[in-house]
């Protein structure tokens, strides 16, 4: 079997590899290399065992801590016993389990919607629901740090594609008055963004999109359990009913567990049960997965306090790396970035940090501009006070041997 770079022709995909070959042994070389690091073990919900070694995690998206909960892996457990390992394939051919629509109740019931439908990825459920809701004679106007599976999904779809500044609504109201008053528009935005922690200004787009007849969609994967006082989302924490015509999540963060929805009107998510393509052309999630995720959303409603908890957790960590001088720039949330400049100052940053057991990754470019290479540090509602004060003189320590600080 040809291996490495003896199967490589001289055109441009070869020219790719072998770009992408320098750069990872480029950072092996120089011990920068911290892509994929093998999990051994989860020991708590904000511990792991990485390479043989506990660390403390800060790179968890299990926001509210539910990660290993005893009531979530039981029901995963059960969802086995009862249904098997897997579904008998795609849904609309092969029968849906009672438990898909069950979690899809329970999903319309906790997002205050009439209907949910679930995908097998959050990624996926965002490229689909772009593409079905919009094409070709359409407009999409998209944040410009959208979600990567939003933007390919805007483009999937031939819809007219417009990238309005970051949450910046003068130009988010420019972009509408440029399109055709006629033209069918959908908006689309994630409620917390992924790589700035920071909550998109809800009730501005929601004017607008009703001042401008725009459909309006909402990725809620970072808000979901993290925004509103009971962790119910962006509608919550803005004291807004009925404001979002598209809810989406995924079940891989605050639910721990893989997959994503959709939440809305009865007549719009049918649509998407009969016609998105991967529900009528890809297998469901998985029974483990779909009992996970429904023990998930019924756990948050059973304890409310760990919504609480996040919210005093997030408070003192960004707090304590303000204090020490850290630039966190606009985040209010669990998604904490500690701005480094160039990306090897961020990964000489993780180096720093998980010589000394704590589990932070750099987010550099191609995913964040140029110069804003970051950690994404997150906190999370199974985190102590000193776990946290912990954890920031251990940043404190990095950042002054990198010079950031
Ligand atoms: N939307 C946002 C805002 C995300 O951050 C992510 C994942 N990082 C996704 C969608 C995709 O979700 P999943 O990982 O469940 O596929």
């Amino acid at each position: 079997m040809e291996t490495g770079v003896d199967n490589l022709r001289s055109d441009r995909i070869s020219a790719r590899i072998q770009a992408w070959r320098e750069r990872i042994e480029q950072a092996k070389d120089s011990q920068l290399y911290f892509y994929n690091q093998p999990i051994d073990e989860l020991r708590g919900a904000a511990r792991v065992v990485v390479n043989g070694r506990e660390m403390q995690m800060f790179a968890s998206y299990s926001y509210l801590g539910l990660i290993g909960h005893p009531k979530i892996n039981a029901a995963a457990k059960a969802a086995i016993e009862q249904y098997g390992s897997g579904t008998h394939g795609v849904r609309m051919l092969a029968g849906t389990l009672r438990l898909h629509s069950e979690l899809e109740e329970t999903i319309a019931r906790f997002k205050q919607s009439e209907s949910a439908i679930t995908f097998s990825s959050g990624y996926m459920t965002n490229v689909t629901a772009v593409s079905t809701m919009v094409s070709r004679e359409d407009v999409v106007l998209s944040d410009k740090l959208n979600h990567a599976s939003i933007v390919d999904g805007c483009l999937l779809s031939g819809a007219g594609f417009l990238r309005f500044r970051h949450n910046d609504m003068a130009d988010l109201e420019f972009c509408l008055q440029r399109i055709n008053p006629d033209a069918t528009k959908l908006v689309v935005v994630d409620a917390v963004f992924s790589m700035d922690g920071d909550v998109i200004n809800l009730p501005k787009v929601v004017e607008l999109c009703r001042k401008y007849g725009a459909w309006l969609m909402v990725d809620e994967a970072h808000s979901l359990g993290v925004l509103g006082e009971t962790g119910h989302g962006i509608e919550e924490h803005f004291g807004m009913e009925d404001a979002i015509d598209l809810r989406m999540g995924t079940l891989s963060k605050t639910i721990p567990s893989a997959g994503g929805y959709l939440a809305g009107k009865k007549d719009l998510i049918e649509m998407f049960r009969h016609s998105a393509r991967p529900f009528v052309f890809s297998a469901a999630i998985t029974p483990a997965q779909a009992g996970a995720a429904k023990a998930a959303f019924e756990v948050i409603e059973q304890e409310p306090e760990r919504v609480a908890t996040l919210r005093e957790n997030t408070n003192r960590f960004i707090n304590g790396f303000k204090q020490l001088g850290f630039d966190t720039m606009q985040t209010s949330t669990a998604i904490v970035p500690v701005l480094c400049g160039t990306d090897e100052r961020a990964y000489e940053m993780v180096r720093y940090c998980q010589h000394d057991d704590i589990f932070v990754l750099p987010i550099v470019s191609p995913a964040v501009p140029d110069g804003l290479a970051r950690l994404r540090a997150t906190v999370t509602a199974a985190h102590t006070s000193s776990d946290i004060d912990q954890g920031l003189s251990v940043f404190e320590r990095a950042g002054k041997k990198v010079g950031i600080i």
